[in-house]
């Protein structure tokens, strides 16, 4: 492999070599935007940041990288150098270049060895470069006020309840572990425990289990500085819940935030919820607590993948069982308002996965038919091979990103096949509108200016 330096940016690969792979795909793929072209090879691959546009941590202008639940990273901190101590910025924004770029909101994932690298020219200007040439402006989010406030007992608002999504969504992972343990219950592809382990040994804080009080006081911050509102929704996340904490069970434990923040702050968010497919009484009490909507994962469709992947969900609950806790749910929430999140590429991961772009989108999109002919819309999240998972370790590049463009334009074809429009509580869909960033899966959906009228919906409809 040669290496080249032809500006900011060095290269590890060939020259070109993935320019050449983003183009091709670009015009082999005409309806999918550009912007989530580059967006899906970012998120699956990462990106390296040059020491100038890295961010003075929560002291700085730059709204830093919060590790809201699992590292994104394509290295252990250690392994990241400066980024590690002088975090990257939590999202980039990328506009203009070569490619004539919309605004475009992707999720920082670290990877010194990317060929995309963010480095400031000169003139100071942020940009992105692939294989050394310059292919977007760069821009970053700036400090939230309410970042520049703590609790009372010295915690920051970052640590408590982090922002993403450009301040749209407050990810409240209240439970910062999981229960399922080891090699033998983990998800093949998840780092949320070593991401745990790998804070507390950096010395950085990063609370376990996040008291209810705790969340309501950065709340109660985050309300008084959001005077523009930009924050429209949260969502109460964390690990799985096998047994107890503090005596509750996994519906109880995480039901006691829902609770605590609608009686404290009735309708001020879209209240969300990320927890297994649990029993209908049990998601009947989320609902109850004024949760809109309900995100029980189904990670991979595909059973021998789910079974090899998800051995603790599979030894727990079983595989058709939590699909029929989910479609259980959609009687609970309404089907709009129960979005289960797949991690999409893991289907092609080796050695279990599929070999062949076609079957593993044939796979997925089984899923998807299977979800969407019942009114209820997946969304995903783009796998990011994390190096101390056992999926990450051995696919260090992740699916090929061919996977990942066809998928998008599956699931819009799946969505138009079923009359069903971008689900709520994502914000605007669109190339250039939309600010989910660990998947572009919005991006690629149809904007204002063509989507049907209930595309636009903030607020969950029906339930
Ligand atoms: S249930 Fe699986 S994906 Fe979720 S936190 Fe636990 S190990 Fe990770």
């Amino acid at each position: 492999m040669s290496v080249t330096r032809t500006g900011p940016g060095t290269s590890r690969t060939r020259p070109e070599h993935r320019t050449a792979l983003v183009e091709e795909l670009m015009e082999r793929f005409p309806g999918v935007p550009r912007e989530a072209v580059l967006k899906e090879d970012l998120l699956r691959g990462g990106v390296a940041f040059d020491d100038s546009a890295l961010s003075d941590n929560e002291n700085g202008e730059v709204k830093p990288k919060s590790y809201f639940i699992f590292s994104f990273d394509h290295g252990t901190l250690p392994e990241l150098g400066e980024a590690a101590l002088r975090r990257p910025p939590e999202e980039i924004v990328l506009t203009g270049g070569p490619y004539d770029l919309r605004r475009t909101v992707v999720s920082v994932r670290v990877n010194p060895g990317s060929p995309y690298r963010v480095a400031a020219s000169d003139d100071g200007m942020l940009g992105l470069y692939l294989d050394g040439r310059r292919i977007a402006d760069v821009g970053v989010p700036p400090m939230p006020d309410y970042y520049r406030h703590t609790l009372a007992n010295g915690k920051s608002v970052m640590e408590v309840a982090p922002t993403i999504q450009w301040g749209y969504l407050i990810y409240l992972t209240v439970f910062r572990v999981c229960q399922y343990f080891g090699a033998k219950e983990e998800c093949q592809y998840c780092d949320i425990n070593h991401n745990w382990r790998q804070h507390k040994a950096a010395g950085r804080p990063y609370t376990g289990v996040k008291p209810v009080e705790e969340v309501l006081e950065a709340l109660e911050i985050i309300d008084r500085y959001d005077t523009a509102k930009a924050s429209t929704a949260y969502t109460l996340t964390g690990g799985a819940i096998t047994s107890h904490i503090g005596g509750k069970d996994e519906a109880e434990f995480y039901g006691q935030y829902a609770q605590a923040i609608e009686e404290r702050f009735p309708g001020r968010w879209i209240g969300k919820v990320v927890a297994q497919a649990l029993p209908k009484a049990d998601v009947q009490r989320f609902k109850d607590h004024g949760v809109q909507i309900y995100h029980p994962n189904f990670e991979v469709w595909d059973r021998r993948l789910f079974e090899l992947y998800c051995p603790g969900k599979e030894r727990y609950v079983g595989r058709d069982e939590w699909h029929r806790r989910i479609l259980d749910s959609a009687e609970v929430f309404g089907p709009r308002n129960v979005i289960p999140n797949f991690v999409a590429g893991v289907e092609m991961a080796e050695p279990f996965g599929f070999t062949t772009v076609d079957e593993a989108i044939d796979s997925t999109t089984e899923g998807l038919r299977f979800f969407m002919s019942r009114g209820i819309t997946p969304r995903f999240t783009t796998w990011c091979p994390e190096p101390t998972t056992p999926l990450g370790k051995a696919n260090p590049q992740g699916a090929p990103l061919e996977y990942h463009i066809r998928l998008l334009q599956a699931y819009r074809a799946t969505m138009d096949e079923y009359g069903l429009s971008s689900p709520p509580g994502y914000g605007l869909p669109g190339a250039g509108r939309a600010v989910f960033s660990v998947s572009s899966f919005m991006d690629s959906l149809p904007g204002a200016d063509e989507a049907a009228p209930a595309a636009h919906d903030e607020a969950p409809a029906g339930g």
